[in-house]
């Protein structure tokens, strides 16, 4: 390889061309039958990423976000109530959140893995909630808002620390719907359970994007919900086809969020290679993980004990993160920021009253954060470069030279 040639963020073409043909058969099969939204396509699809989840319903939709959002809906969410998550994430979650008619309250991260800390959650529902005497309801003491469930981010591809925020859950009665959007594969081990679990599988239920980028990626927009509960499934199934089990007869409200059947034929494709991909971006985040050592000044992730991460993103922290990105710009190694502004300082957000200083860890790791190639068909040699690059950045000898 070239010393200079450029090192991409992530590389979608190449998946593609290699499964072109297969990919193409099944725009002929579509084609053919004209059968372009729900039927067998999307049945099978759902079958099979239940089964990757270990969950015995999926239901396919149009995006990530409708699965948060039509969770929640389906749950139980009420408009008016209070549902809990990070600051830390992409903006669809909280989007998500506020669409199904709810406020949104922020939990900070935990330092070390940038997930929900549940010791936060524990502090925000005992000191910041009370039990209303007369309903039994949870209350935000300040708005008197019900507080009916939580959404736990498993962000970068690491599950958050469920076991912790299961426990709570339970105590106080929260609806749990896992933001897995991230996270497709990821396993956690439940010590209470003493087993290993899936994402998307532990709470009521888990939301999963297929964006082109993330680990499982639609050729174009889709998304799912997994749950083990069949009747939220039939809900989730009713609210994405306008409120309808049967053709024209609306029992609610509902959207237009199905999943059509030509990205439901590419994501049955694709799954069939999504454990080989994992496997090569976990081995990628271990080689990474090798080069760096322990360098001084920069901090890569760290993996709990009972974590098993599906790496979606790589990243790591840096004291001069514009510096840092630009130099590897220089070398022509794009790099990207995931994400620059916390959700409670967004614009958008502002009507929230959140000011700076309220979530600290997110507002330390925001500036340091700098995400780094991770895709996989990375090459050891790209990985070297790169990490040769920011080495050399942070002041360290690199590795072409030290070795
Ligand atoms: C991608 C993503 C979503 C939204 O998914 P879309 O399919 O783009 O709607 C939600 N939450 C997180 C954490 C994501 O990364």
């Amino acid at each position: 390889m070239s010393s200079n040639e450029k090192i991409p963020f992530l590389d979608l073409v190449t998946p593609h061309v290699e499964l072109e043909s297969e990919l193409l058969a099944i725009c002929r099969q579509v084609f053919r039958s004209a059968g372009f939204i729900g039927g067998p396509l999307v049945e099978e699809f759902e079958r099979e990423f239940a089964k990757y989840c270990d969950t015995p319903h999926c239901v396919g939709l149009a995006s990530g976000t409708d699965a948060v959002r039509f969770a929640l809906m389906a749950a139980g969410v009420q408009q008016g109530d209070t549902v809990i998550t990070v600051p830390h994430t992409f903006i669809a979650t909280t989007e998500a959140i506020s669409q199904a008619g709810a406020h949104i309250a922020f939990i900070d991260i935990d330092e070390r893995t940038y997930n929900m800390d549940p010791a936060k959650l524990k502090h925000y529902l005992e000191r910041e909630c009370h039990v209303d005497s007369a309903s039994g309801k949870l209350l935000n003491n300040k708005t008197k808002s019900p507080v009916t469930a939580v959404v736990p981010v498993h962000l970068y591809g690491q599950c958050a620390d469920m076991d912790a925020i299961l426990e709570l859950a339970h105590r106080y009665k929260l609806i749990v719907v896992e933001d897995a959007c991230q996270a497709h594969g990821a396993e956690y081990f439940s010590k209470k359970e003493n087993r290993w679990r899936k994402a998307g599988s532990m709470g009521h239920v888990g939301a999963f994007s297929f964006y082109p980028g993330k680990n499982l990626g639609a050729c174009g927009e889709a998304g799912a919900v997994t749950t083990h509960d069949e009747e939220l499934a039939r809900k989730m199934r009713m609210i994405r086809d306008h409120g309808q089990a049967k053709k024209y007869y609306h029992d609610v409200e509902g959207y237009n969020g199905r999943l059509d059947s030509l990205q439901a034929g590419f994501l049955t494709v694709k799954l069939r290679h999504l454990a080989d991909w994992t496997r090569a971006r976990q081995e990628a985040a271990q080689r990474y993980h090798d080069l760096f050592g322990n360098a001084d000044g920069v901090i890569t992730p760290l993996t709990p004990e009972g974590s098993r991460p599906v790496y979606h993103l790589y990243v790591v922290r840096v004291q001069d993160r514009a510096g840092l990105q630009k130099h590897l710009a220089d070398a022509k190694i794009d790099t990207g920021i995931h994400y620059p502004v916390p959700l409670h300082q967004q614009k958008a957000y502002a009507h929230l009253g959140y000011k700076t200083g309220d979530f600290p860890v997110t507002e330390k790791i925001a500036p340091e954060i700098v995400s780094l190639p991770m895709f996989p068909q990375l090459r050891r040699e790209q990985q070297a470069r790169v990490v040769d690059k920011v080495l050399e950045f942070v002041g360290l000898p690199a590795l072409s030279r030290s070795n």
